[in-house]
């Protein structure tokens, strides 16, 4: 019997990466999508597969999944700042609701249960880097409390189900993640900076783009949330790539890479933008044995290519 795993999330970026490799893996596959953000071409691949099955459904309602589960990663939610922004409400009943009928399921199915959380649990952070151990500095009311808010319930619920019910729970704090499959507009920095070098426009730069972020290639990520999902590790790990970078000095490399003519337009910076984001992946590195292996050169190279094929 092949150990079967909930995916909800699946047509979303990194939910379908999670898919393609628990299939590789040899796993059998439930990919659980609204298809709100999700797009059904990142997984129509997996579709004529007999260990891939799709349910199209909203988690903020009740889950109904028959037969066994051993594991149920909780991936879906609008996870972009403009796509939050553009439905707050959703992002909130993801987060919190949906959080809860997974953790349900996972209880009544005794499955482990792995929940994505994000770096923005530490806001704009006043500690850097970022270590597991800081407890953040975050707006509820402000832009993105939609987001990092239902981020925090959903840790806070996350552990209560773990101390009280006894659930076998994991929690990952995901750091800036990249590459194939981002939606090109979905608002964030990459996706802009490609799509924009690609058609020959100008790179909008947020503020003075002298906030930095920290870009992790998605084969990485998986590989880190696939190896904390198989630990022991209950509470939190920050998966991300520390190396550093301004945001101007990121549209730079991409112009570079595309052998683009354009400029930088500088926009304003948008409410409670971080100023600073950096991983602290020492716990990463002890507990899983994990660190990033793909360096931004290579990395932009296959994300390159992939935004070559899809942008007009
Ligand atoms: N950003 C930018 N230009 C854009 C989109 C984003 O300069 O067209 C900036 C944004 O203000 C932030 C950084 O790039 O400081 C990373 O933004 P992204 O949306 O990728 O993710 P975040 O880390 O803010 O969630």
């Amino acid at each position: 019997m092949k150990q079967r795993v909930l995916i909800t999330g699946a047509a979303g970026f990194l939910g379908s990466h999670l898919c393609d490799r628990f299939i590789k893996e040899g796993f059998e596959v439930i990919g659980m999508d609204n298809l709100l953000t999700g797009r059904m071409s990142n997984i129509e691949h997996l579709m004529p597969l007999e260990d891939f099955h799709f349910y199209h459904h909203d988690v903020s309602k009740y889950v109904h999944v028959p037969g066994s589960l051993d594991y149920i990663l909780h991936f879906a939610s609008p996870a972009s700042p403009i796509d939050y922004l553009k439905m707050p409400i959703q992002t909130m009943k993801v987060g919190s609701l949906g959080t809860h009928n997974l953790l349900g399921l996972a209880k009544a199915k005794q499955a482990r249960f792995m929940i994505a959380s994000t770096s923005e649990v530490y806001g704009d952070p006043l500690v850097h880097p970022q270590s597991e151990e800081y407890w953040g500095n975050v707006n509820p009311i402000g832009p993105r409390g939609v987001y990092d808010e239902a981020k925090r319930f959903q840790e806070a619920l996350t552990m209560a189900y773990h101390n009280y019910h006894g659930i076998e729970t994991r929690i990952v704090r995901i750091f800036n993640t990249y590459g194939p499959r981002m939606r090109v507009d979905d608002g964030r920095a990459l996706p802009a900076f490609f799509s924009q070098a690609i058609r020959g426009e100008d790179l909008t730069v947020f503020g003075d783009g002298s906030q930095t972020r920290s870009f992790c290639y998605v084969a990485d990520q998986v590989d880190g949330i696939f190896k904390l999902l198989m630990s022991d590790y209950h509470l939190p790990v920050n998966i991300g790539n520390p190396n550093e970078v301004t945001i101007k000095d990121v549209a730079l490399e991409v112009l570079a890479l595309v052998g683009s003519e354009s400029k930088l337009c500088y926009k304003e910076l948008p409410t409670d933008d971080p100023k600073v984001r950096q991983p602290d992946i020492t716990k990463a590195r002890s507990i899983l044995g994990w660190a990033p292996k793909v360096d931004r050169s290579e990395g932009f190279k296959h994300t390159l290519a992939y935004f070559r094929t899809v942008v007009q």
